[in-house]
């Protein structure tokens, strides 16, 4: 019988078969798809930006926003700095305090993770797609989708969430937490695209520095600021991403869910109108289309410019342009689960249930999802440090 059983090889799996192997458990790792990892593959656009300098407790939420606190306190950003480099692995810090394995490549991370795992004698068993887990004496029993048997003292779940099912997360892992008495927020889709009625297919690949701002039945929820990407079904770009789970939320309870472009965030909408009207008078020459060349994508300033009947409108849009958000794109285009297992039955100083002891939660499978920059990553770190220092 092993001490630990991991259920799925992503990246809090991983994590936390290093960390209990490192601290001399017998560990067992079981993945469903041929093989682990398939996912770190994926992320950071393959450069897999695996944490951020700036991890502050507002970049995560759930139902209970706090819940991720003890863990980023515990095993903080220096820890997974500490972690990666026990690996090989040194870090570099992109725009926005991104850290990137200095190769840039999200290969090494799962390579060092994997290199790790054999050098720690860590058995692991890929196609293997755990449909059954129940207790069983003092410790577990799990079975796979074709019939093998395990069992163990404890079992960690790190199975991840519903985004992005073609990396081996389709939320089928949850029900093994519910039937155990857990209970399920409704999982939604999160870090992805915003659909908008009347999409500006014109504007698609256009891309702009502004701000971004979520209403929910016409109540200001968030701003978000960076490089917003027009597409030609509505927005996308990590600003957008950001509001993401708000609208997912919004849009599944009915309500009015509209986005709110600064396009010129530097200035105040008078300050605009101000700036125009000097404009005008210094440059009378840039009329029509040309009149705000320079100042915004040609594009982007011709959508603009065509729905402005005189300078004030104009102003007022280039300060608030309004759309209207009709969806969030599918669970395919997501790249976290806003919801999951509710963190009310699980200690967050160990991860461990408060259901069913020797049992612990993990990554994103949990109600916990951070922001676009590193904050999921980290979360999975830390998350798995927690459980594997705690059995
Ligand atoms: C395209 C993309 C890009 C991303 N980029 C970033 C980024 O740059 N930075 C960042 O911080 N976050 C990023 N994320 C989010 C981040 O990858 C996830 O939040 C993180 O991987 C979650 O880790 P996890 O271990 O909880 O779950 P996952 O990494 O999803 O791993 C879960 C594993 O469990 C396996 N599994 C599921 N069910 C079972 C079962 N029943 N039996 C056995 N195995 C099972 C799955 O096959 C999978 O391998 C990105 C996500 C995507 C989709």
């Amino acid at each position: 019988m092993y001490d630990t059983a991991i259920i799925g090889g992503g990246a809090s799996g991983l994590a936390a078969a290093i960390m209990a192997a490192r601290r001399g458990k017998s560990v067992l790792l079981l993945e469903r798809l041929p093989r682990v990892g398939k996912k770190i593959l994926s992320t950071g656009n393959g450069r897999c930006n695996i944490t951020n300098a700036q991890i502050s407790p507002e970049n995560y939420h759930g139902t209970d926003a706090s819940f991720s606190k003890e863990a980023l306190s515990k095993f903080p950003v220096s820890e997974t700095m500490a972690f990666f480099a026990s690996l090989g692995l040194p870090l570099w810090e992109g725009e926005n305090g991104k850290l990137y394995p200095k190769s840039l490549q999200a290969t090494s991370v799962l390579d060092l993770m994997r290199l790790e795992l054999t050098r720690l004698g860590v058995a692991e068993t890929v196609d293997t797609n755990i449909v059954s887990l129940s207790k069983k004496g003092d410790g577990f029993l799990l079975k796979s989708e074709d019939g093998r048997s395990f069992s163990s003292k404890n079992v960690i779940c790190a199975f991840g969430g519903k985004a992005a099912p073609s990396m081996g997360t389709d939320g089928a892992g949850y029900s093994l937490l519910t039937k155990m008495g857990h209970k399920l927020i409704k999982p939604l889709p999160s870090l992805c695209q915003l659909k908008t009625e009347n999409p500006m297919r014109a504007l698609k690949g256009v891309k702009h520095e502004g701000e971004a701002a979520i209403y929910i039945d016409g109540k200001a929820v968030r701003t978000t600021k960076g490089e917003i990407l027009f597409t030609d079904y509505g927005i996308s770009g990590p600003p957008v991403f950001n509001l993401s789970r708000m609208a997912s939320e919004g849009i599944s309870t009915g309500r009015k869910v509209t986005v709110s472009l600064n396009l010129m965030p530097e200035y105040t909408e008078d300050g605009i109108f101000a700036m125009l009207r000097k404009r005008r008078q210094a440059l009378p020459h840039l009329d029509g289309e040309s009149f705000l060349y320079g100042m915004l994508p040609k594009l982007l300033g011709r959508e603009v410019l065509k729905r402005a009947k005189n300078d004030r409108e104009l102003a007022y849009l280039l300060h608030s342009f309004p759309l209207t958000v009709s969806g969030v794109m599918p669970w395919a285009n997501a790249q976290v689960t806003a919801g999951g297992i509710d963190t009310k039955d699980v200690n967050p100083q160990t991860m461990e249930s408060r259901l069913v002891p020797g049992l612990y939660l993990i990554g994103e499978l949990l109600d916990v999802d951070g922001d676009c920059g590193g904050y999921n990553l980290q979360w999975a770190w830390s998350s798995a440090y927690m459980a594997a220092n705690a059995i």
